[in-house]
């Protein structure tokens, strides 16, 4: 009897609209061996000092392979774990087990692609390769892609969203095992004494989807609550899912179809796919334009004078940024929420890349860089390409677009609640002196003078 591996990334660990996993069991004579490699780079450190995955991202990362693996579980089936680089795993498996073929889902950036090609020429084996992260499939788009989102939203509109490929699960029992190491990697979860803020896995993405959808019909509302703050339910919060593939984008897609055509339709329903487009505009981009998402003057091509992270001021300018003491209490929140949680919306991250790269003009990828290791929901083409969108340098239509930090903080936390949750020691202060980061007395100094807004009365 042959085999096939299928090889689950970081990037896909669910057993639904997996079309890798499926196929790989079309052929009903063949074994099948599931690998995930729980590879020593992702721990690695960066070029500017970070942990590649930080902490918050390697527990979502074990807890979403934990419940994977009890998934599989559960229809007889069996995933092997390995604490090794598949560039060493995959070659090994495929002398051992006379491997047929290898089943996965296609990769666009750089890391991941040199990953393969180094597999490739270690062996002599098929590897088959599946399209599945998007909503829109790869052989729908047509290259190259507008350079601006709404010119490729508007292509978008006639062309076809997949179904969803589901394997039928009962065909789990036919994998077989080579190695069992969750007893290890639950060691290993059990030492990152952590409390995460989303609970991880498949189940769980699923659980949150139907929660946010069916049960508190919090969709009918996302348009008009998605900029906001504080707490659990402003938006979605499916980022951190769709960034470890707990689920796809295209399940998103058919479940806001059955809510369109069973609860309501409206502004708000159609958002969320508006934002998911988003995710695929940045997807389809990296494919494009390459390293260039990677690179100072990003896919505009554009030179701008950055402060590089070489000189010591430079070097101090950035730790306050991460540290959230720059003076600024509606930056230092936001900044304070993400070294605590690994987690800030979608404004704050507009804001604080805004400060670090207009205000403080400091080479955008350093930013780009910290939020790749602390974000839980980091996912290389969203995160790259919003950095160059939000640095100037990247696909806005719009020159110069600046986020002004005391007309955000008027706008989106007048009463300064959001402020005053993560620095509460400012509650001596006069709300409207924390808003303009003014006669702080007791507070960090400000580590750049920015021009007073112009409706402040002090
Ligand atoms: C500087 C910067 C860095 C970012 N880095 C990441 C990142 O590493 N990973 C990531 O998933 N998102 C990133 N984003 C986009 C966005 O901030 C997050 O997707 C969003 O805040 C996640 O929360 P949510 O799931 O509740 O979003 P919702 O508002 O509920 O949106 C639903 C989904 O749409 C997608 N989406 C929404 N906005 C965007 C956007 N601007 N770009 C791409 N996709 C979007 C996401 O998949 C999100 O989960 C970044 C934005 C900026 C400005």
């Amino acid at each position: 009897m042959s085999t096939n591996l299928v090889w689950f990334k970081h990037t896909d660990l669910r057993l639904k609209d997996h079309q890798a996993l499926k196929s790989a069991f079309s052929n009903k004579k063949s074994n099948v061996l599931l690998i995930v490699c729980i590879d020593p780079f992702f721990f690695s450190t960066t070029k500017f000092g970070h942990v590649k995955f930080d902490k918050f991202k390697e527990k979502f990362l074990y807890e979403s392979i934990i419940n994977l693996y009890q998934n599989i579980k559960k229809y007889n089936g069996h995933l092997n774990i390995y604490f090794d680089s598949p560039l060493n795993v995959i070659p090994t498996l495929v002398e051992k087990f006379n491997i047929k073929a290898i089943y996965h889902i296609q990769d666009t950036t750089s890391e991941e692609l040199s990953l393969l090609e180094n597999i490739k020429l270690k062996i002599n084996v098929p590897f088959k390769t599946y399209w599945s992260n998007t909503l829109y499939h790869i052989d729908h788009i047509q290259f190259p892609i507008p350079f601006i989102f709404s010119q490729f939203k508007n292509k978008l509109a006639k062309l076809p969203i997949l179904e969803e490929f589901n394997l039928n699960l009962q065909k789990l029992s036919r994998t077989i095992t080579d190695i069992d190491d969750f007893e290890k990697l639950q060691n290993k979860n059990n030492d990152i004494h952590l409390k995460l803020i989303f609970k991880p896995g498949e189940d769980a993405a699923w659980e949150r989807l139907h929660y946010y959808f069916f049960d508190s019909q919090l969709l009918s509302t996302y348009k008009i609550t998605r900029n906001s703050l504080i707490g659990d339910d402003y938006s979605s919060k499916f980022s951190p899912y769709l960034a470890f593939g707990n689920i796809s984008a295209k399940s998103i897609y058919h479940q806001i179809n059955k809510y369109e055509n069973s609860i309501t339709k409206n502004e708000s329903t159609y958002w969320l796919y508006f934002e998911l487009l988003w995710r695929d505009f940045f997807r389809f981009s990296t494919l494009q334009y390459k390293n260039k998402i990677f690179q100072i003057q990003g896919i505009a091509n554009k030179k701008l004078p950055w402060k590089y992270i070489s000189d010591n001021h430079t070097k101090n300018l950035f730790q306050h940024w991460k540290n959230g003491t720059t003076g600024y209490p509606y930056i230092d929140a936001i900044m304070i929420q993400l070294k605590k949680t690994g987690y800030i919306s979608n404004r704050a991250r507009q804001m604080t890349a805004s400060f670090l790269t207009k205000d403080l003009q400091i080479d955008w990828r350093a930013g780009a860089d910290y939020f790749e290791s602390i974000l839980i929901d980091h996912d290389v083409a969203s995160n790259y390409g919003n950095w160059n969108y939000s640095a100037g340098v990247g696909s806005d239509p719009r020159e110069n677009r600046y986020f002004n930090v005391y007309k955000q903080c008027l706008n989106f936390d007048p009463t300064c609640e959001f402020i005053l949750f993560w620095i509460p020691e400012l509650q001596k202060y006069d709300k409207n002196n924390i808003i303009h980061a003014s006669k702080l007395f007791t507070y960090h100094p400000k580590i750049i003078n920015i021009k007073p807004y112009k409706n402040f009365k002090n």
